[in-house]
């Protein structure tokens, strides 16, 4: 070894030695820097920008998804404050509980085949459909026959978008955006006609337009929403399903589906509403 490379072995070691003492300061000062303490606490993805499902609003969370999502933790065993909220995107969701992120989202997430080759479901604890969401006085789409030619908004990873690309391929142009907020956002600027999602999903965005965008309130599909948990757990399932059946017989269900779609005009398809919770559990 020549002087030359001794010292830079030298100087490099220093450094390092350094990087690792300022990364012990800053994570002693700061929780953030090493990761927020989550030891004893439940760790639950959500969405954060649907109203009246999952929504962060100054610090707080708030919406149905919300609701169940403290429902179940109680009973297993997790008082509101040990609840870590973290955002679930429609495209993360599966990743997050492979990846062991989140204990498990509740966050508009519809029970798929193709889903439960990654992950397993609890629920459903609620059934949606597929709808249309357009501006007030566009008159021009009043359900999915009259598609041809309209530019269209969904969210990538989505069986909203899937369904889109399945059965309108031919006929409509997709854009696809991470959110359903930024959707709307398209929808109110003419970039798009209608953004296609869950009717529940849409009520809520339309609540929060102040009268701009309506739902059509043709559903044309059925969207089971289950617990996103990790695949196999069907001793976690059982536990989530007994709860649901629990917030669904006490009264409270009924009571989180008024309170969170509350100045909205939509009712749940009573045909498919309350559901039975029985996935998961082999
Ligand atoms: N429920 C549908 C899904 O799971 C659409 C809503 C969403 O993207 O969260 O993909």
């Amino acid at each position: 070894m020549t002087h030359m490379t001794v010292f830079n072995t030298r100087i490099r070691r220093i450094a390092r030695r350094a990087l690792a003492a300022l990364a012990a300061v800053a994570c002693a000062m700061s929780l953030a820097a090493c990761g927020a303490d989550e030891s004893g606490k439940i760790r639950i993805g959500i969405k954060f920008d649907q109203p009246g499902l999952g929504f962060k609003k100054s610090g707080t969370y708030v919406g149905f998804d919300v609701d169940v999502a403290k429902y179940v933790a109680k009973k297993l065993g997790y008082s509101e404050d040990e609840i870590v909220w973290k955002e679930a995107p429609s495209k993360q969701r599966e990743a997050m509980l492979q990846n062991g992120d989140v204990d498990m989202i509740l966050a508009t997430y519809s029970i798929t085949d193709e889903r439960k080759n990654a992950v397993s479901f609890a629920g459903p604890y609620f059934v949606a459909g597929q709808d249309l969401l357009v501006r007030k006085d566009d008159h021009s789409i009043n359900g999915p026959e009259d598609l041809n030619g309209k530019r269209l908004c969904s969210v990538t990873g989505s069986t909203s978008a899937a369904t889109v690309k399945e059965k309108f391929a031919s006929e409509v142009q997709l854009m696809e955006q991470p959110g359903y907020a930024e959707c709307a956002t398209a929808l109110f600027s003419g970039i798009v006609d209608a953004v296609t999602t869950d009717d529940i999903i849409l009520a809520g965005l339309a609540s929060a337009s102040r009268g701009k965008l309506r739902v059509v309130g043709q559903p044309f599909t059925q969207e089971y929403y289950g617990v996103g948990i990790k695949k196999g757990d069907t001793a976690l399932a059982k536990k989530i399903n007994a709860a649901i059946a629990e917030m669904i017989k006490d009264g409270s269900w009924e009571r989180a589906i008024a309170d969170n779609t509350e100045g909205t005009s939509y009712t749940p398809n009573a045909e498919y509403n309350p559901p039975k919770p029985t996935e998961g559990e082999k």
